[in-house]
């Protein structure tokens, strides 16, 4: 199947990209690994209960993503959570105001999918890319159930490490490479544990900590007011999660509960569950908010690795890019009708 233009990744980055196009006239087409939409705003039911177990909260600076969430609010049931946390111990108020949603992280860009009218497919990953030369130079994705989708146009918004992967077969692009290679990131274990009874957290729900197995602490409960019982996401600090990614769901859970049991009864541990991100966050980001690698046949990389390493740096980097390949796809657009 030919596609004039085709987005891997339906996350903050890939959605905003494809909203934006579609606004102006394109019909990108998004294909996706998961199930669902949403990438790293992810939120799944724990014993019935909504669990944020990626992204945690948002916050804005820009006034494009202001007018953004503005627009997406009701529909996305997004509120101001809080400026004021617990920092190691001590309830520290700052200047940034914290956006959370009561349908959970994952509802906004749910909410982006279903309003903008994108043609997304789910269940659909990318293998395999490999690039065919010539006049009508194009893009050839190898998709994991024997699909093959073809397009003049690529932007891939998956996690640099696993783009670079999926484009090992074009040596041409190979010094670009190199340079992405210097992007890395943060793993991250998310546990996610149902109590017996409620536990909570003072003022808004939320602890950071930069010591420690434990980086983050948030009740969902807090968060969420419709939940009936009480789930914590917990995540383990960078180091903790790297040394412990391969290990058992029980093993992770030991590891945690001595440093867990000064703000919780672990005793009424219920239910435990861990969500592994091999990549969370950047640990630094690219200078400019998107790549093109190449420009016949168009191939793009975004995402918060480009934008900066956060829910509003996915969406400014979905925003660079889409103006940058709405000019490639008008260009290409003129071109083919000059020849007809
Ligand atoms: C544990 C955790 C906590 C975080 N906390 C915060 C926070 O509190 N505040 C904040 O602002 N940010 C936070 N972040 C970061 C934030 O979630 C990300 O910066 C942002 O969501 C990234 O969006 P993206 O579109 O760039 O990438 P992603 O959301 O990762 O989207 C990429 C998409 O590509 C898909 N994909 C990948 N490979 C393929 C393939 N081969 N074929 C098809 N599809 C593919 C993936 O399934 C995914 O849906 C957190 C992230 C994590 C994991």
């Amino acid at each position: 199947m030919f596609y004039p233009c085709i987005i891997i990744g339906a996350g903050l980055a890939g959605l905003t990209a494809a909203k934006i196009l579609r606004e102006k006239g394109f019909h990108p087409v998004i294909l996706e690994k998961a199930r669902g939409v949403g990438g790293r705003m992810a939120t799944r039911r724990v014993d019935g209960n909504l669990t944020d177990h990626g992204a945690q909260y948002f916050t804005i600076t820009h006034p494009e993503f202001q007018a953004l969430v503005d627009e997406y609010t009701p529909l996305a049931n997004i509120y101001p959570w809080s400026n004021t946390l617990i920092r190691d111990s001590h309830f520290t108020a700052d200047d940034k105001l914290r956006y959370v949603s009561r349908l959970g992280m994952t509802a906004l860009p749910k909410a982006i999918a279903k309003e903008a009218n994108l043609e997304i497919h789910t269940q659909a990953k990318v293998t395999a890319i490999q690039k065919t030369e010539g006049p009508d130079a194009h893009w050839t994705l190898t998709l994991e159930n024997g699909q093959s989708y073809t397009t003049s146009t690529l932007l891939i918004t998956a996690p640099v490490p696993q783009a670079i992967q999926l484009l090992s077969n074009v040596s041409e692009l190979l010094p670009d490479i190199k340079l992405l290679q210097t992007l890395e990131y943060h793993p991250c274990l998310a546990s996610l544990i149902t109590f017996n009874a409620p536990q909570s957290i003072p003022g808004c729900g939320g602890i950071q900590l930069s010591q420690g197995l434990i980086s983050w602490i948030a009740n969902n409960q807090q968060k969420m007011s419709d939940n009936q019982t009480c789930t914590w996401t917990v995540h383990g600090s960078s180091t903790f999660s790297r040394q412990y990614f391969d290990a058992p769901d029980d093993k992770i859970l030991s590891a945690l509960k001595p440093s867990l049991a000064e703000y919780a009864d672990t005793g009424q541990i219920q239910d435990h569950q861990v969500q592994r991100w091999r990549y969370s966050q950047p640990t630094s980001t690219h200078s400019a908010p998107y790549a093109c690698l190449s420009k016949n046949p168009n191939l793009f990389i975004a995402g918060d690795a480009f934008g900066g390493p956060k829910v509003e740096g996915a969406f400014l980097s979905g925003v660079h890019v889409a103006k940058a390949m709405r000019e490639l796809l008008q260009a290409r657009a003129a071109t083919i009708e000059r020849s007809v």
